[in-house]
């Protein structure tokens, strides 16, 4: 039985960066940055005063003096002529340092004594003046490939002056549910039947890994139904199906994948839910066969799927976060493998504290709705109330 760690690496070893693609720029948010920035600026780019004051020489400042205005600069404007000993310039937030001058006063630290005003102490050089290239010097190493842009690289590259991207294309990722028991969505389920859930949840999983999620809807367990279906996914990078992996007569995933011309994997990963999952290569596109039972879906997708389609986009970070968090409760993992229990996390006195979200049967959805992680819990292990537990974050943390 291979590892979940094992399994992730062989799966990682076999995905290829996606191309990439210019996009403008607050478009980009969410994307992964595929090429190197450089800074061709200095910002900011002049000497400039962080307060609304008085420009002055640091070193003619003690308390009592008296410096004579020689002029005014405001943001947007260049000072008209330099600062000379015993003298000052009214400025304003933003406004370009005039020459002579190395600091500011705050208009509040000064008596207004026209044409003088008056300072009430000494002032460091460097006060309240906000150095050239403080932000960024000309040929800096902004921003690396592979690092997810937000606001802030946004706000950043916007400074540096580019307007448009490149990042990594989003991967096109198939989405299948097989089963003869599923009534598709928009459909009453008739006597025997369950309504399709699995190709919904992934979809959304695929979207929030940054991929775009093409609907292949439901299919029989009929083998040429799957191979056609599959064959109509030709054009996505990657294709994820559900159930019909098992051992069972009408699990026929594997071999529609193999008749399609993939090259499969068949693993027993050791952890629960979600015992057995099928990946191969189909051409040089990843294809997933997950189990069918809705929790069991998405948990291996979120341990192999995600983690793949992140890695196609060029990130450099593929896991989620994780936290210690201390159990509320007794948690048991009675099983011989590896366990990623649904817990809720609630912060009480500065500590997660984990509780499980209910039976963790691999059918029942809603504990995936209420769990904001997934504890890892190795086999026949028992947490105690108070003990520590590691949590992987599936969610953010504000609900
Ligand atoms: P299987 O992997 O085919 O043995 O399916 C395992 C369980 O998952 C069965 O109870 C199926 O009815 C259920 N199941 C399979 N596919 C779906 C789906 N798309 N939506 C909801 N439940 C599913
Ligand atoms: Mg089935």
């Amino acid at each position: 039985m291979l590892s979940v760690e094992e399994a992730l690496a062989q799966i990682l070893a076999k995905v290829r960066p996606l191309p990439t693609e210019r996009v403008d720029l607050v478009a980009s948010l969410g994307r992964v940055l595929a090429e190197t920035v450089r800074s061709t600026r200095v910002i900011p780019p002049w000497p400039n005063s962080s307060m609304d004051g008085y420009a002055v020489r640091a070193s003619d400042t003690h308390p009592g003096a008296a410096l004579t205005v020689v002029g005014r600069v405001v943001a947007g404007a260049v000072p008209d002529r330099p600062i000379g000993t015993g003298e000052a310039m009214r400025i304003f937030t933003g406004a370009p340092l005039p020459g002579g001058a190395d600091a500011v006063v705050p208009q509040e630290d000064v008596e207004a004594t026209e044409p003088c005003v008056t300072l009430r102490a000494a002032t460091e050089r460097g006060a309240y003046v906000r150095p050239a290239g403080e932000d960024v010097r000309a040929g800096d190493l902004v921003l690396e490939p592979g690092t997810v842009i937000g606001p802030a690289e946004i706000g950043l590259l916007a400074t540096l002056g580019h307007a448009q991207v490149e990042v990594s294309r989003r991967p096109r990722v198939a989405v299948l549910s097989t089963g003869s028991e599923l009534a598709d969505l928009g459909v009453e389920p008739g006597p025997a039947q369950i309504p399709n859930s699995n190709s919904y949840s992934l979809m959304a999983q695929v979207m929030e890994a940054g991929g775009i999620a093409i609907n292949l809807g439901v299919v029989p367990d009929r083998l040429e139904v799957i191979g056609e279906r599959i064959r109509r996914g030709a054009e996505a990078d990657v294709l994820v199906s559900s159930a019909g992996v098992s051992v069972g007569d009408l699990d026929l995933v594997r071999e529609a994948l193999a008749a399609a011309g993939a090259e499969l994997h068949l693993w027993k990963v050791n952890m629960r839910p979600g015992k057995p999952i099928t990946f191969g290569t189909l051409g040089h596109r990843p294809v997933f066969g997950l189990p069918g039972n809705p929790v069991s879906a998405m948990v291996t997708f979120e341990l192999f799927v995600r983690p793949a389609l992140l890695a196609a986009q060029g990130r450099r970070r593929l896991n989620r976060p994780r936290v210690h968090a201390i159990a509320a409760e007794r948690i048991a993992n009675r099983g011989s493998r590896r366990a990623y229990l649904r817990v809720s996390l609630e912060e009480r006195d500065g500590r997660w504290r984990a509780r499980l979200t209910g039976d963790q049967g691999s059918g029942i959805l809603r504990s995936m709705v209420a769990a904001d992680g997934l504890a890892v819990l190795q086999g026949d292990t028992m947490v105690d109330v108070g003990s520590e537990l590691e949590v992987i974050l599936i969610r953010e943390l504000s609900r």
